[in-house]
């Protein structure tokens, strides 16, 4: 048999994964394998597991890639090869399984298991096993938009929200150390990166493992460093969200006037069965406190419909916080059972077209919120940061305001990556259109 030599890595799931898919990336160029845009010597999937259908969606890639290339070297990394290991081994002909804590080292480790055969198993969890995310490396590796990077504070959680598969697979919080992240920022704001978004699965926990600094004073350090036109991070969990974020925000205009907060359920009976750890009345402190700091931040949020035990009345308590906050956005979702959580050993009460007819109405109330919402901006100045030019007309160029909201103003392709200020003059469907003030 050839040595084996070119890769090809698919990713599926969140922004974490697209970050490792990177960082695998760097690993296997390190050890002298080639990368390529087809199907060759190594395939690896890199997985999500925090629906069914991801996993599903995953497993029918691997099954036909194990059919149609049976002397590839088959590796799955990501979530599901920390949840399922030796199920992809046995049933699926998966050679190799490597779980999140060892995906950034996936060079050496296929190299040693193409020398020596190893067992092909790599899911442990030990703090001493984690290999490190923050590679210098990284910072010449352009994401989808070459002005903007990800970078990642923290990893895995120790919340165990009920239905949330993530404290499983992905282990328990590593926070990197701040001065760590800081100088890579500053690495890459050299690197001409004028837009970075911070990510953790939970950033308001940022150094309560490690006796780092709070998140909000990382935050404010990064905001001050010279040349950023934009900071946002994601996500914040209301348990512990400290109103110094909404001060440091307040006092630096780089970041994003843009606040991801996660409510889940409308009902304090339901948070308390999700485990959440907040209700409702903590909740409202907190938007109370951003109408009053931030008036006009945009604030998003995640819905499940249908948790085991949600009653009308308990979705009715939804409809009537998503009314009396007023979200800008919302990420709405049916509940559906993950196994290996706590929430899949409770009877899924609420039957599909219950869960169904839940949704469409949250959908609307969310849709006619955020309309409204919009069009508060309409008159007001802001900054956007160009992305591309506007699908609809070549003479426009589609950006996203200071809000987070897509904008779109006469332009060219020479602005993009450009920041500008602008006034928003009119609204057509869920999209701001703006004119550059002078
Ligand atoms: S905070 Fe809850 S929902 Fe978010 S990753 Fe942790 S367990 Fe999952």
């Amino acid at each position: 048999m050839k040595t084996p030599k070119t890769f090809t890595i698919v990713t599926f799931g969140c922004q974490m994964n697209k970050s490792d898919s990177e960082l695998m990336e760097i690993s296997l160029l390190q050890e002298g394998f080639v990368k390529s845009t087809t199907y060759g010597d190594i395939i690896i999937f890199n997985t999500c597991s925090v629906r069914k259908h991801a996993e599903d969606r995953a497993l029918a890639h691997i099954i036909e890639a194990r059919n149609a290339y049976k002397n590839s070297i088959i590796v799955v990394a990501g979530c599901m090869a920390q949840r399922l290991s030796r199920e992809l081994k046995s049933n699926y002909g998966v050679d190799l399984v490597v779980g999140p804590y060892h995906s950034p080292a996936i060079g050496s480790i296929i190299k040693n298991f193409i020398q020596h055969q190893s067992n092909g198993e790599y899911i442990s969890q030990d703090v001493k096993d984690f290999v490190s995310r923050i590679h210098p490396s990284l910072a010449t590796h352009k994401d989808d938009l070459p002005w903007h990077k990800w970078v990642t504070i923290s990893h895995g959680c120790e919340n165990y929200c009920a239905y949330c598969i993530v404290p499983y697979v992905r282990g328990k919080l590593i926070s990197f150390p701040s001065q760590q992240i800081i100088d890579y920022c500053k690495l890459l704001i050299g690197n001409g990166i004028t837009e970075i978004t911070l990510l953790g699965q939970n950033v308001n926990q940022y150094g309560q493992d490690s006796g780092d600094i709070p998140f909000y004073t990382l935050l404010e350090k990064i905001a001050q460093l010279p040349g950023l036109y934009k900071l946002n991070f994601i996500t914040s969990h209301p348990k512990d969200f400290n109103i110094e974020i909404l001060h440091v925000i307040n006092n630096n205009p780089v970041i994003a006037r843009s606040i991801h907060l996660p409510l889940q359920s409308g009902s304090d009976t339901v948070l308390q069965a999700m485990n959440r750890q907040y209700t409702m009345k903590h909740y409202y402190t907190i938007i109370d406190a951003i109408h009053k700091l931030l008036p006009m931040a945009s604030i998003s949020t995640d819905l499940i419909v249908g948790f085991p035990g949600e009653t009308q009345k308990d979705f009715e308590d939804t409809i009537n916080a998503v009314r009396t906050i007023q979200f800008d956005e919302a990420f709405t979702y049916k509940y559906s059972p993950r196994e290996g959580t706590k929430a899949f050993t409770l009877p899924d009460s609420v039957p599909d077209t219950a869960k169904q007819e839940r949704l469409d109405m949250l959908i609307q109330t969310v849709r006619e919120i955020s309309q409204k919402r919009l069009m508060n901006h309409i008159h007001t100045t802001t900054d956007m940061i160009v992305e591309r030019i506007s699908k609809k007309s070549e003479d426009e160029v589609m950006g996203k305001t200071i809000y987070n909201h897509p904008i779109i103003i006469k332009g060219a392709k020479e602005d993009i990556g450009k920041k500008y200020t602008v006034t928003i003059v009119s609204l057509k469907g869920s999209t701001l259109y703006g004119e550059r003030s002078a």
